[in-house]
């Protein structure tokens, strides 16, 4: 059975800036990371983006821009990517099952992909998406950038995003 790779956006797939990113000249994708999207996909992993964006549940913007976002990050890795999901919600304003932590959007990352959390993982580059992991049942890999550099919910640490992806493919 496949596993499925669940990808943080912010801090993982692009640069993170240390505030809400919609705007494309915010949008910083490095350059190892098409190559390594196309890396895991080619090893038969699913990949499903799972990102927080509360900030359009707090009005600062609409999904529209998210979801153009997602189409830059497609154009750059060649549409490798399965699935791009996003949870709108801010715990400020609703509580929500699928914002990070909650693990709802990681189970439908691996229901829409096929997979089994056993074969599956998550990288990230906060706490939050470390718990949502191991809710979910999967292995769990930190990048840390300006946020947290520890967690007690990561299996591994590194320090990009190519060093994640052999992390993942050494091991499977
Ligand atoms: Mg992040």
């Amino acid at each position: 059975m496949k596993g499925c790779i669940l990808l943080d956006r912010d801090g993982v797939l692009n640069l993170e800036t240390g505030d809400y990113v919609f705007r494309e000249e915010d949008f910083q994708i490095p350059s190892d990371v098409p190559e390594g999207l196309n890396r895991l996909k080619s090893a038969g992993f699913g990949l499903v983006v799972v990102t927080n964006q509360g900030g359009i549940s707090k009005g600062l913007y609409k999904s529209e821009a998210v979801k153009n976002l997602h189409q830059i990050l497609q154009s750059a890795c060649g549409n490798a990517i399965d699935y791009l999901l996003y949870a709108p919600w801010h715990r400020s304003i609703s509580a929500s099952l699928s914002a990070k932590p909650g693990s709802l959007m990681m189970e439908r990352g691996m229901a829409l992909t096929d997979a089994t959390s056993e074969n599956s993982w998550i990288i990230g580059d906060a706490g939050r998406d470390m718990e949502a992991g191991k809710a979910a049942g999967v292995r769990t890999i930190l990048i840390p950038t300006l946020k947290e550099r520890e967690s007690p919910y990561a299996d591994f640490v590194c320090d990009n995003f190519t060093e994640a992806v052999k992390i993942i493919l050494s091991a499977s």
